[in-house]
């Protein structure tokens, strides 16, 4: 995620939609299961930031590596500019920060990576060179077998950049997108008509993953903290918008 992007539509509190919410409303959904097709042997996981992936789908990327599926992993940005203006990390020293976190999470997590496709491309500015991001996720997705994504819609300039040129990049290979919500979860409502439900599909977290995942959010240190004091160095992902990475279902539209 990426501090810094009120929603357009405005949050139901200032919180945010309430977990609370969501876990009454999910569990009352009829949804199909994500089913992984056995003939996937790559999959291209694209997250903007680096915490995306871990957070909407790491439960998915642990079960797809347990199946054998091989992840290709795929890093737009570094994650940079998470605290514009802070006094206690540079940029450069945040970025170098959060790439050692995600690392440590996806170990943490159990999720060993093929190989990591870094393309350090400016964080909060991905919309901006959406051609380049485009043709790198498309070579990256050369020979994968399903691409996952931040969905397209997801009201974080960064996430929908990446979104569509996932998109582009499945259609190009032939494979299947799973589009993962992020920041959807902090804007939306139950029912929220601008999200497409209809296109759910569900990945059900066993209580030991859930407990790995968990662990493995903990590894974002310079975002489920406060940098320092200032307003500039506030927590990005306060325990209000961690609830929602830590439900016993992870949602993709497919
Ligand atoms: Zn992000």
């Amino acid at each position: 995620m990426s501090r810094g992007y009120p929603a357009p539509c405005g949050p139901a509190t200032d919180g945010g939609t309430p977990e609370d919410d969501w876990r009454a409303w999910l569990a009352a959904r009829r949804w199909p299961e994500l089913v992984p097709d056995p003939g996937w042997r790559t999959a291209l996981v694209c997250a903007a930031h680096p915490d995306d992936d871990v957070l909407a789908v790491g439960s998915l990327m642990r079960c797809l590596g347990d199946a054998g599926v091989a992840l290709r992993l795929l890093a737009a940005t570094d994650g940079e500019g998470s605290h514009p203006g802070s006094s206690v990390l540079d940029p450069p020293e945040l970025a170098r920060r959060r790439v050692a976190e995600v690392a440590a999470a996806l170990a943490v997590l159990g999720v060993a990576p093929a190989a990591t496709v870094r393309l350090r491309l400016p964080d909060s500015g991905l919309a901006a060179v959406e051609e380049e991001l485009t043709t790198a996720v498309v070579g990256a997705a050369e020979g994968a077998d399903v691409v996952l994504a931040p969905w397209d819609g997801d009201a974080h300039p960064d996430h929908e950049a990446l979104g569509r040129a996932a998109a582009a990049a499945a259609a190009a290979v032939g494979a299947p997108l799973l589009a993962f919500p992020v920041w959807t979860w902090h804007w939306a409502a139950p029912a929220d008509r601008r999200v497409p439900w209809d296109r759910a599909r569900v990945v059900r977290v066993p209580p030991p993953l859930r407990a790995a995942r968990r662990a493995a959010v903990a590894c974002f240190a310079t975002q489920v903290r406060p940098l320092g004091p200032a307003p500039e160095d506030a927590v990005v992902l306060p325990p209000e918008v961690l609830a929602h990475f830590d439900r016993d279902v992870e949602v993709v539209f497919a």
